[in-house]
């Protein structure tokens, strides 16, 4: 199924969000696990890309094997390391695989990928382009209710994601935020400047104090007073954190659905346990 059509359905629902093994011998352990998440019904599943693309094979096979179990998958897709042919080659297996849904990404710019001469991508609304030229995918893309590192103005930044859309983009999934009012202010704006894509909200249950501080270091996410307070508290007691990241993940999940959000993306990273018990602490609201 397309996603767009199941966000249209209005229905508070939850995806999650899956990683492919960076080497063959996880393989199984990875699929276990996702087949394990499977099991939550959730709208949707999404499987990441890794960086470099080395692992693009585990993606289309942990997406597939979704899609065989009755879940629709998403599949990522960079572009900023590829050529244009293998790109072309990569969406022809996921075409040839059953896969109808592709969040089409740059992929970030790395010391390795950065003194490149000639890419043949420079920005997502490329590969959007060549996706939707080529064939009838159901496209996502990237926002970013913080602005993305890289742009020095969050207009700018909107203005950029509008190239997105213009390409063809159907919807956008966000980066992780803390502070659901973030959220808000950015959709107002987007609102302003016409975007109307819908919006699917990521949201990251924090169950690794440490962890989270460097990654939101390098993504640019806010950790609100309130959040940080948590992971200080209790960063250093991992089932203290998982507890409260998964209460402090539940919180906001619920706020968004009261507040008109329909699909929310759960940055799920593998973890059965933790995408099952936000589904419990939501039972009734997405029944
Ligand atoms: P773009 O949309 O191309 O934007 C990148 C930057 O360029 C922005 O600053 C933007 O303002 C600017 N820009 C965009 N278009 C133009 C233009 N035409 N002209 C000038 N400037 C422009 N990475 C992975 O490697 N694998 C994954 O699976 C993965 N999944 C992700 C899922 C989500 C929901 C998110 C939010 C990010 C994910 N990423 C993933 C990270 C992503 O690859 C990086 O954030 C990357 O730096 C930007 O990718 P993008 O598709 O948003 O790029």
């Amino acid at each position: 199924m397309k996603i767009i059509d199941i966000i249209k359905t209005g229905k508070p629902s939850l995806s999650f969000e899956v990683f492919p093994p960076k080497t063959s011998d996880t393989f199984e352990t990875v699929k276990r696990a996702s087949e394990e998440i499977a099991t939550l019904n959730p709208a949707f599943m999404s499987v990441t890309y890794g960086a470099g693309g080395g692992t693009s094979e585990y993606t289309l096979e942990i997406a597939k094997n979704l899609q065989s179990k009755g879940v629709t998958a998403l599949a990522h897709l960079t572009c900023v390391n590829s050529t244009k042919q293998e790109v072309s080659a990569r969406l022809k297996s996921l075409k040839e695989s059953g896969i109808e849904n592709i969040l089409a990404l740059r992929g970030d710019i790395t010391p390795e990928n950065r003194e490149r001469e000639s890419w043949d991508y420079h920005y997502a609304n490329e590969l959007v382009s060549q996706i939707k030229r080529d064939y009838d995918f159901c496209v996502g893309g990237a926002c970013y209710p913080e602005g993305h590192p890289e742009c020095d103005s969050q207009s700018k930044d909107i203005d950029n994601l509008k190239r997105k859309i213009e390409a063809g983009c159907d919807f956008l999934t966000t980066q992780m935020f803390f502070d659901n009012n973030i959220l808000y202010n950015f959709l107002y704006k987007l609102g302003n400047k016409g975007v109307d894509v819908p919006v699917v909200a990521g949201i990251m249950p924090v169950t690794n104090g440490k962890q989270i501080k460097r990654t939101c270091a390098l993504c640019g996410s806010l950790l609100p007073p309130r959040f940080k307070a948590i992971v200080d508290k209790y960063g250093d007691k991992p089932e203290a954190m998982k507890q409260a990241g998964i209460a402090y993940a539940t919180e906001q999940i619920i706020d968004l659905f009261a507040n008109g959000i329909n699909v929310v993306h759960v940055y799920s990273m593998n973890k059965f346990d933790v995408a099952s018990k936000i589904c419990d602490n939501i039972s009734e609201i997405i029944k």
